[in-house]
């Protein structure tokens, strides 16, 4: 059975545009907690009222909440997922190891330097749905903001400003070294330099989960 892969790495990285990558070439199922939350704030749901605010200000969403949107959209018996977005701490790990019993995993570190994820963030578009990802300069749409694939709208995420994009990146450092050392510990933790060119990292990625 194919393992399934946990992208962790700070915002703007590139988790999403290498999960989409993959997604194509190799069959993965993408999983994204941020797809999933966005997507309830989309359909105004109860869930979605709850977190909008976090959210907006780069803050973690309770765990609670996270894991049960996240359990709903899994299916580990059939298909190899990769987990963008989660876990962010430490409590999330140890809750994935359960999720996860049995079924076989990797977890990848995208690694990145901070200024040059204010970067990428600040110039980052997507389509609504998150699903495809662009930068306006390393990776633009063929035509000025209109997604290459589905021919939408290209939008720009509310916590992709750049003092928003500087909080979520505290966020992360402060809870990051943790589940680094978890998966480093377990001998489950493979490492990619993120800073890098998307081809570049994306056979970086494919020779440390095919060896
Ligand atoms: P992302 O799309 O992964 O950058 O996530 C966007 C936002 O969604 C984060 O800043 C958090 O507010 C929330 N979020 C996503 N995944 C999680 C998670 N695993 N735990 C808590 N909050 C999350």
């Amino acid at each position: 059975m194919k393992q399934n892969l946990i992208f962790l790495g700070a915002p703007g990285s590139g988790k999403g545009t290498q999960s989409a990558k993959l997604v194509e070439s190799k069959g993965y199922e993408h999983v994204s907690t941020g797809n999933l939350l966005r997507a309830e704030i989309q359909k105004e749901s109860e869930l979605g009222k709850k977190v909008k605010e976090v959210m907006a200000n780069g803050q973690l969403v309770s765990d609670e909440l996270v894991v049960e949107l996240l359990k709903t959209n899994l299916n580990l018996e059939s298909k190899a997922y990769i987990f963008d977005g989660y876990p962010r701490n430490i409590d999330q790990a140890k809750t994935l190891e359960d999720i996860l019993s049995g079924f076989p995993y990797l977890a990848v570190y995208f690694k990145i330097d901070t200024e040059k994820m204010v970067e990428r963030l600040t110039n980052r578009r997507t389509t609504k749905d998150g699903k495809y990802i662009y930068n306006l300069k390393t990776n633009p749409p063929k035509q000025p903001g209109i997604c290459d694939v589905t021919g939408e709208e290209l939008v720009q995420r509310k916590d992709d400003t750049e003092a928003v994009v500087r909080s979520r990146m505290e966020v992360f450092n402060s809870t990051m070294n943790e589940v680094l050392e978890y998966y480093s510990e377990a001998n489950k933790l493979v490492k990619v330099d993120a800073d890098q060119s998307m081809q570049v990292v994306y056979d970086a990625i494919i020779k440390k989960i095919e060896q």
